[in-house]
């Protein structure tokens, strides 16, 4: 078995952005291999063969273009278009020891370019498929790059010298490819990748237009005339049939014909010669694409997205509105809006060209900017995770927003957020959108995390700013650009009118924040600021007859007594004019963040320029509120410690894929597990569930209670009717519990088959586990943020109470204790009055299981440990279900492109 599945081909990114394409070499592969050998220098053949001998290299080529060889594998890098071997990896070994041999060869033209790397990572993938549990590299210790890409891989290599050879031992047993050290540099390697690939796209040298005709109206027009009004610093051409110039810029018939091949094209022709065109350019040698024409057919989309990898490029669409790079450098808008993005810090990629326009425009409007826009379409190829990992590398870039459907490979999303998420904001709009999937899902599991709390505190954790509309975002983003973060979630609230000081107070509430008393030192002080009949506490209502000057020393003055983190001044219109003026002419940046509310001045919100800044004011308090909750968030996510994830020892993840995969086989559409098949999978991952046996009829349901009744509490059973279509055992009555003797056993047996009649199959026997609390433990999938582990009080009663906390994948130690601390059931599993507690730290443990479980089988979409029962003296497993469903087999974090 291998991981590649079919197609056997990947395409992958090289460190300096090339595409290259990897696969298992076959018997036509051979003249490739020895042509690539033929290519090396004397040096290289000797680092690779310690001789250079041309049998050494023979052998080789013989020997990797042989398939099926057990216990052994090859891959081989491709150039782009499948013409050109540039490197070769293998692993040989004996299929019973679990040890094998690794060696390496890249052309000497590609060295330093990652491609070793590449190979190793997926044949890491392939020979743990193929039960290797160690890879053994012989060196020469002079071959200091092969020692680098060892060592660099985030695997924990170990040298030896034997007889003047390092001898490097690569572990793959245990979860050690799932160590968060070698997902990490994983990560950090395909971020580089990534932004590599991206240059052309978003920093092209020359950009052609196709689809730029005669019609002054066209798109393609449009197009044009963005480009050239940004005054784009590179070369700019046409492409069309005929003519010789269109717009005063210069047209070529072809891309080839073109005096320079252009980095980029953008392509506005009709969606049936996108094909052609796209084929062309990638003969022609254009590295990137974006597609703005709409309306493709599925074959027609085969063939442009067949085209786009075969030739190495990158692509964004079809179906958009453009990208815009507003850097001076570039000063590339190849869009066909009316809205110029203007040079600023945001990031905006967006799925929509109407958001893309508005969005546009209200950064504009407060003078945020644009830093790099891109409208993805129906991302083919470019998704949000490219334009998080371009933004984490653009200096020009202080925040990211999306506003997607949907980000790109869930698993990479939540991981890359929140890597980008500790150096800039990453900010989007929720509107609960998966609300339609979230009902389809089947057990207590999925159906926990509906609510969109939940969904709020997934984006949380992520360091997501996730909020529910696109005035909100704009709101949050003005905040954020402008101000300091709080430190704390207490504001004090000062208004010039008591109405709109209560207001604001009450919308900070409603928000999260907290509206606390000053204390007596701070009111005194305002009170001697203020005129008589001020109101001092928080609220501060310092009637309207004060001016800007007096405010902003009451802002001054509460600030400096350091009991509140932020400050909002809820400001009317008086008699004595408008204090925003006075205001505006003092600092805008202080320690603590400082916003307006002013519904006579504002739009929605505006950023006023203030001495050495800016200051947000906005037309209501709730936006406000919102605005500054958000905030507050986002600096609590910053500061909060990240804890790690723990090592697991006894984790058998070839053993746990090839379960899915054989069920899958069985069950192409994917569905509950059997029992067994569930224990199983469980097993694989350390999850030991109660003892079980299952029994087709009455008198074997009573042999095997007889067999498992010792071990239950007081030699009482329990029976439970099984059939694929039973989910919920309860519902149907076919849960019979504190089951005594051969005769209740019978009975029950009869009683079941009697009530449930031919939805049951069979019954599952075990022994009654002894009282304690009954919790859920759970994993399920968000179609945005991947893999969920979900925890709370179980039972029968689950749905109803609905206690469940979620965390994102891979769970952090305090992600676990704080999912059991923070559950309603806390005082349950920690002990109170008088009860004993728990083993907490066994429910802590089954957690981090089925996270990595859930990590590491794509397959799996669903779990539900329900209950798990825990006592002080252990956690016993007694209903268990889990639902595969068919996905590529593939390791999900292993960097290819879609
Ligand atoms: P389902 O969730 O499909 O209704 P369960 O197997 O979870 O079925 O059984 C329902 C309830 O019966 C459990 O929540 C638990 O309270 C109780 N129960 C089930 N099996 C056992 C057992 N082996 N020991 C003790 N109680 C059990
Ligand atoms: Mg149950």
């Amino acid at each position: 078995m291998n991981e590649f599945g079919t197609p056997h081909e990947v395409w992958a990114l090289a460190a300096d952005g090339e595409t290259v394409l990897l696969r298992p070499p076959g018997p036509e592969d051979r003249d490739g291999v020895l042509a690539m050998h033929h290519t090396m220098s004397p040096e290289s053949l000797y680092l690779r063969f310690f001789g250079a001998s041309q049998t050494s290299v023979r052998e080789t080529a013989d020997r990797v273009t042989t398939p099926d060889r057990a216990g052994c594998g090859a891959l081989i890098a491709l150039t782009h278009d499948g013409g050109e071997v540039v490197g070769v990896v293998e692993y040989n070994g004996d299929p019973d020891s679990g040890e094998a041999e690794l060696a390496l060869a890249v052309a000497d033209a590609w060295h330093g370019r990652g491609i070793g790397t590449l190979l190793i990572e997926h044949v890491v993938t392939m020979a743990r498929a193929d039960k290797v549990h160690t890879l053994v590299a012989d060196t020469l210790p002079w071959n200091r790059p092969m020692l680098r890409v060892l060592e660099d891989m985030g695997l924990p290599v170990r040298n030896r010298l034997v007889a003047g050879v390092m001898n490097c031992v690569i572990p793959l047993d245990g979860d050690i490819p799932s160590t968060e050290r070698y997902l990490t540099a994983l990560a950090r390697r395909e971020a580089l990748a990534d932004v590599a690939s991206l240059v052309p796209l978003f920093a092209p040298r020359s950009v052609a237009v196709a689809g730029a005709g005669r019609r002054a109206d066209s798109v393609g027009r449009a197009l044009l005339r963005n480009l050239k009004a940004a005054h784009f610093t590179g070369t700019l051409a046409v492409l069309h049939p005929t003519a010789t110039e269109v717009d005063g810029v210069p047209a070529f018939p072809t891309p080839d014909l073109l005096p320079e091949v252009p980095d980029l094209v953008v392509v506005a022709v009709p969606a049936d010669r996108v094909p052609d065109l796209v084929e062309d350019c990638g003969r022609a040698g254009v590295r990137a694409l974006v597609v703005i024409t709409s309306g493709a057919t599925p074959e027609q989309a085969a063939r442009v997205h067949d085209s786009v990898r075969r030739h190495g490029m990158r692509m964004v669409g079809p179906n958009c509105l453009g990208i815009a790079q507003t850097d001076p450098a570039t000063a590339l808008n190849a869009t066909f809006g009316w809205v110029v993005p203007a040079a600023g810090s945001a990031g905006v990629a967006v799925q929509s060209g109407g958001v893309g326009i508005a969005l546009t425009e209200q950064l504009n409007r407060l003078g945020i900017g644009v830093s790099t826009f891109a409208s993805l379409g129906d991302k083919y190829d470019v998704s949000g995770n490219d334009m998080l990992q371009w933004w984490q590398a653009d200096t020009r870039t202080t925040m990211a927003i999306l506003h997607l459907e949907s980000f790109g490979n869930p698993r990479k999303f939540s991981r890359i957020a929140r890597a980008v998420g500790r150096t800039k904001p990453v900010l989007t709009v929720d509107a609960g959108r998966s609300a339609a999937g979230r009902r389809a899902a089947g057990s207590h599991t999925a159906a926990a995390v509906t609510p969109t709390v939940a969904r709020g505190a997934l984006f949380r954790q992520a360091g997501v700013t996730a909020v529910q509309t696109l005035g909100d975002l704009v709101a949050v983003a003005a905040l954020l650009h402008s101000q300091p973060l709080p430190d704390g979630a207490s504001v004090a609230v000062i208004g010039n009118a008591g109405g709109a000081g209560v207001l604001a107070a009450d919308a900070c509430v409603d928000a999260g924040l907290a509206v606390p008393r000053f204390g007596p030192d701070v009111e005194a002080e305002l009170g001697a600021l203020l005129p008589a009949g001020a109101a001092c506490a928080n609220p501060v209502d310092t009637t309207a007859t004060v001016d800007g000057e007096t405010l902003r020393r009451c802002v001054d003055r509460v600030l400096a007594a350091g009991h509140v983190d932020a400050v909002v001044l809820a400001l009317a219109p008086t008699a004595l004019g408008d204090p925003l003026g006075d205001i505006l002419e003092g600092p805008a940046v202080r320690a603590r963040p400082v916003l307006v509310i002013a519904p006579e001045r504002a739009a929605a919100v505006d950023l006023l320029p203030a001495v050495g800044g800016t200051v947000p004011v906005y037309g209501d308090a709730r936006t406000a509120a919102v605005a500054l909750a958000h905030a507050y968030e986002r600096a609590m996510w910053s500061t909060r410690p990240r804890g790690t994830v723990p090592a697991l020892n006894d984790v058998d993840r070839g053993a746990a894929r090839s379960l899915a995969a054989e069920f899958l086989l069985r069950e192409p559409d994917g569905g509950w597990l059997p029992p067994r098949e569930c224990a199983r999978m469980l097993g694989t991952y350390g999850i030991r569930v109660s003892p079980w046996r299952q029994a087709f009829d009455a008198e074997e349901a009573v042999a095997m209670a007889r067999e498992l009744a010792p071990s239950g509490v007081d030699g009482v059973v329990v029976l439970k009717a099984y059939g694929p279509h039973i989910v919920h055992k309860s519902d149907v009555g076919g849960v019979r519990l504190r089951l005594v003797g051969d005769d209740a056993v019978r009975a029950a047996f009869t009683d079941l088959a009697h009530r449930i009649g031919a939805l049951m199959e069979s019954v599952v026997v075990q022994p009654m586990a002894a009282p304690g609390v009954e919790l859920i433990a759970g994993v399920t999938q968000d179609e945005v943020l991947g893999p969920l582990v979900v925890f709370g009080l179980g039972g029968v009663t689950t749905d109803v109470l609905a206690d469940h906390g979620t965390r994102l994948t891979p769970l952090t130690d305090l992600d676990a204790h704080s999912l059991l601390a923070d559950s309603r059931g806390a005082p349950l599993l920690y002990g109170h009055r008088g009860a004993p507690a728990t083993d907490t730290a066994g429910v802590e443990d089954i957690l981090h299981r089925l996270s990595r479980l859930a990590d590491d089988v794509p397959q799996l979409v669903e779990a539900d440990l329900n209950p798990l029962v825990a006592r002080p003296d252990g956690v016993t497993v007694v209903d268990a279900r889990i639902r595969l469903a068919p996905r590529h087999g593939r390791d999900p974090y292993l960097r290819r492109l879609r």
